[in-house]
């Protein structure tokens, strides 16, 4: 049970980080305490995860692209924020930056299932599924991590990837700044009578925050509400014929007859920084290091980069024969995912707390900020360069298929 990298959690970004590791020569192993079937079939969980151009890319260079099937991926053409009583609002379309579309939609346990069968067959990745990690720490010679069915892994290098309450994280003395919202998300998909025209929606209306999110059927979208827990259960207690009444009335009928489509699926909302992505002998990738609120659509978004990034270094380091356990290799990915996400994460919390403010200053403010985005076509068209940036000048020739 000895390893050169052992990965805590299988959800997209450990899968991912296997699946970018492989071929390098590391022996790698992944511990899951899901059972493999569930990895190999995950639940649906009513996640749609909206992919930049650079994520699409990733995943196509991982082989998790090519897994997809043609009706599991929504192209996200534009998008469009409304507060209150808007109706045209301010719209990003892909044109501000020359590209054809913004992103794309895919569902989340889609990639999951895509990043499981790419990584199940690699020879040099032990997959350890239905055992949990109870314990972790680090020592001179490398990390230990200790499975609830008494097994012990060693490695030169612990990598946590056990979501944003990631028990590893804390287990090595590592803190974050964590955010509770009071608010809980409802993701749903639904039929409307309305075709969406591939546009997604965030709408800041007085009371609720609603999103629409395009998928591949131009009647079907990921609809995402979000309200006060109290609020929610009385949502939740409707049944579908009567979520599918009072959905259509939230959206103000502008998509005609809405009927239920999916599993709905409640998530609280807690955003979560790590204070650091690496210690001795240790990183943090995905959620565990840098957790998301969903508003802004970039917690995968950073998950896959982050591992992308850890990679990069880990690889550099062995081809220039340093440890991969150097601190100097883990802070140079520390820096690097830092300065590629805090901006972003600092950003979304201040928009997700002014959007989910009902108290009149707030909304003055919302009013102001929209107006201000309207006249700087400038502002909005770094946003879109930004989502539709591929960013990587050189293709990934290490991804061994
Ligand atoms: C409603 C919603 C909408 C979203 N929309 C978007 C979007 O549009 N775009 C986007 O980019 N992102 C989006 N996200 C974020 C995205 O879903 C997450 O960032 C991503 O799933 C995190 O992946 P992860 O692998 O880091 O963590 P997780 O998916 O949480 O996986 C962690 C894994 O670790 C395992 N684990 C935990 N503890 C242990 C342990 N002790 N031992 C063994 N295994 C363990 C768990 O079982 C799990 O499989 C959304 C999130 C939500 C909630």
């Amino acid at each position: 049970m000895d390893f050169d990298v052992v990965v805590v959690g299988a959800g997209p970004a450990g899968l991912c980080l296997a699946r970018s590791l492989a071929g390098s020569g590391l022996r790698i192993a992944l511990v899951e305490r899901q059972a493999e079937a569930a990895l190999a079939s995950p639940a649906d969980d009513g996640r749609e995860i909206a992919i930049t151009h650079r994520s699409q890319r990733l995943l196509q260079a991982l082989g998790l692209w090519d897994r997809l099937r043609a009706d599991e991926i929504g192209v996200l053409r534009e998008a469009l924020v409304l507060d209150g009583n808007d109706t045209d609002g301010l719209a990003f379309r892909p044109a501000l930056a020359g590209a054809q579309q913004l992103g794309w939609m895919l569902p989340n346990h889609s990639i999951r299932r895509a990043a499981f069968d790419e990584v199940a067959p690699l020879p040099d990745v032990r997959l350890l599924a239905g055992t949990r990690v109870v314990s972790a720490r680090t020592e001179a010679g490398g990390a230990q991590v200790d499975l609830d069915d008494g097994r012990a892994l060693r490695a030169h290098l612990l990598v946590a990837a056990d979501s944003r309450h990631s028990e590893t994280r804390r287990a090595l003395g590592i803190g974050a700044r964590m955010h509770d919202f009071g608010k809980t998300m409802l993701v749903v998909r639904m039929r409307h009578a309305v075709a969406h025209d591939q546009v997604a929606w965030e709408w800041f209306d007085h009371g609720q925050t609603l999103a629409l999110l395009p998928l591949h059927d131009p009647h079907v979208s990921s609809v995402v509400v979000t309200l006060s827990p109290m609020q929610m259960q009385a949502l939740l207690a409707l049944d579908d014929a009567a979520l599918g009444v009072e959905m259509a009335a939230r959206f103000g009928q502008r998509l005609g007859i809405m009927d239920v489509d999916g599993p709905r699926c409640a998530y609280p909302l807690v955003g979560v920084y790590a204070r650091r992505f690496v210690a001795d002998r240790v990183a943090l990738v995905g959620d565990a290091a840098v957790g998301m609120h969903p508003v802004t659509a970039h917690g995968f978004n950073f998950g896959l980069l982050g591992q992308d990034t850890l990679a990069r270094e880990l690889r550099t380091a062995l081809a220039t024969g340093r440890p991969i356990w150097s601190m100097d290799v883990l802070r140079r990915y520390e820096r690097r995912h830092r300065a590629a996400t805090l901006p972003l994460y600092m950003a979304t919390q201040l928009l997700a707390g002014l959007y989910t403010d009902d108290r009149p200053p707030a909304q003055v403010l919302r009013k102001l900020a929209l107006g201000l985005g309207a006249r700087l076509p400038a502002f909005r068209r770094s946003i879109v360069a930004g989502l539709t940036a591929a960013h990587e000048g050189r293709a990934r020739q290490w991804v061994s298929r």
